[in-house]
């Protein structure tokens, strides 16, 4: 006979997955919860992207917890304000505040007497029955490695550091970088600056991004029948994950060949075709992170934007040098240059079992079991962990399956006489050898450079389909738990 032991559970950050983290744990009895947030309001990535023209690339009905529908959203890939909106809404419908504590940064976590104790920037918080990681993937900025930025006179930030008091109206504007981040916002302020030049190190691949008005009678029709709502959200979630990110990891040839033929499509619309070799990529599409826009290269062809692809030699007090001795005058450098990917919740120090830490653990690369769970950190969960499925696929969806994986370790340890649970070491190395032999399958490993690939070579994704990640979360293998 077992009685249920009253767990205290920790989750660290307040965006997406540990809203969602805390309002799944409630709903299944688990109340002594609290998330510790570094900042001083919720919304993770939604929260640090204000960029102008912040859109998600997922159509928003796709884009959402599969709990909450939302007949709202203005468009079919929604702004970011709309989806921290939504986000902030969904918290307070489920009271989600009243267990954050904000401006807490956790700094440690140790493991001992069975349990992990955290240590925020404010101090000790005592000991947790478990630790949920649920902070983020694009969440550590990437400065670039180019000398002289303390010269440059004018205003010059990251954009996940967006200087909201910086008009960009009448200036001459250059935009680092060419992810979807720099996409984006060079398409949302051509029209209001004096010049921009987008600084292009490495062509990306592009494809056309669905995005109209939802308009008014639509919005009426969810609103009057969920049943709608839910079967948007499923044609959605189909067509992205078994189609789309299919095609990214070798599943669906078709779906990638007419990813290709999309993409080839849509460049050719550059009518200059300097202009238009020069956005050419030399690798295959879908080895970098995917990219959808709806206004990027109409942007690129105003009299007032300018594509530089010679390489970037120093900033100065007025502006970026290139290589070939030109100096581009500057009011503004906006860093569209990508996030560390790989440092997940690092800087915080975190010693499991025996002393061992997670930067040892991972000293060669982030390795863990099925991107929940790593050996020697028990009851320590991750959203996100390394391996998690980073494709082009909704991130909420994603997240609720990892979560849902987790809580049925959770509730071992509630439910079953057990106070400590973590993967054999045999069978996270099965699973890190089976992912080393599935990458070289998918595009990613076609030969370009990308966030997706650690500093070590190793590339941070899922290889396999949807399908198996989905089953694979839907229930634990046991036998490759320990437990204690
Ligand atoms: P990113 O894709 O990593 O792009 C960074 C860009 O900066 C690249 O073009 C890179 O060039 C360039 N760069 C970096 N250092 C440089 C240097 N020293 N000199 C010149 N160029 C340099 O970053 P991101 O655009 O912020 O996007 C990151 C991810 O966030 C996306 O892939 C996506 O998953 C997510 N995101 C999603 C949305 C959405 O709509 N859902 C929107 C924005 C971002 P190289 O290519 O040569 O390395």
């Amino acid at each position: 006979m077992t009685r249920a032991r009253k767990l205290r559970i920790a989750i660290i950050g307040a965006g997406a997955s540990g809203i969602m983290a805390l309002i799944k744990l409630r709903e299944a009895g688990i109340e002594d919860v609290t998330i510790y947030e570094k900042a001083d309001t919720l919304g993770g990535t939604w929260r640090d992207n204000r960029y102008p023209g912040v859109t998600c690339d997922v159509p928003s009905h796709g884009y959402r917890y599969s709990f909450e529908p939302n007949a709202e959203w203005s468009r079919v890939c929604a702004p970011g304000t709309e989806i921290l909106d939504y986000l902030k809404d969904v918290a307070r419908k489920h009271n989600v505040e009243a267990s954050i504590r904000y401006g807490h940064e956790v700094t440690r976590a140790d493991w001992r007497d069975r349990h992990w104790h955290l240590e925020t920037s404010k101090g000790d918080q005592g000991a947790f029955d478990a630790v949920i990681t649920a902070t983020g993937i694009l969440h550590h900025p990437v400065m670039p490695d180019i000398p002289g930025l303390d010269d440059f006179d004018g205003e010059a930030f990251h954009t996940a550091r967006w200087k909201d008091e910086v008009s960009l109206a009448g200036k001459r504007v250059g935009v680092i970088g060419t992810g979807s981040t720099a996409t984006q916002i060079v398409g949302a302020v051509v029209g209001e600056v004096a010049h921009l030049s987008l600084f292009q190190r490495t062509a990306q691949w592009i494809l056309p991004l669905p995005q109209a008005p939802i308009p008014e009678e639509q919005k009426a029709l969810y609103r009057a029948d969920p049943a709608l709502l839910e079967q948007e959200y499923q044609r959605i979630s189909f067509e992205n994950n078994s189609k789309f990110a299919a095609a990214i990891v070798g599943a669906n040839p078709g779906a990638y060949r007419a990813m290709v033929t999309a993409c080839e499509e849509n460049l050719a619309r550059v009518a200059d075709p300097v202009l238009r070799a020069k956005l050419t990529p030399s690798y295959a599409v879908g080895c970098k992170r995917m990219i959808l826009s709806d206004n990027f290269y109409e942007a690129l062809q105003r009299p007032n934007a300018e594509l530089v692809t010679e390489g970037i030699e120093r900033f100065e007090r007025d502006g970026i040098r290139t290589k070939d001795g030109r100096l581009h005058p500057l009011d503004v450098i906006v860093l569209a240059t990508g996030f560390n990917t790989h440092q997940l919740f690092r800087p915080m120090e975190v010693t499991g079992r025996g002393g061992k830490t997670m930067d040892a653990a991972w000293a060669k690369g982030n390795e863990g079991y099925k991107a929940v769970t790593v050996p020697d950190f028990p009851n320590w969960f991750m959203i996100g962990g390394p391996n998690s499925p980073i494709g082009n696929f909704s991130w909420l969806l994603t997240a609720e399956n990892q979560f849902n994986f987790a809580l049925k370790l959770i509730l071992k340890l509630r439910d079953g006489n057990v106070s400590e649970i973590a993967p054999k070491r045999e069978a996270a190395q099965a699973f890190n050898e089976a992912v080393r032999a599935k990458l070289p399958d998918t595009v990613w490993a076609t030969g370009c450079q990308s966030w997706y690939i650690d500093p070590h070579g190793n590339i941070a994704s899922w290889p396999w389909t949807y399908e198996k990640f989905e089953a694979d979360m839907r229930e634990p293998v046991w036998e490759d738990f320990e437990v204690a």
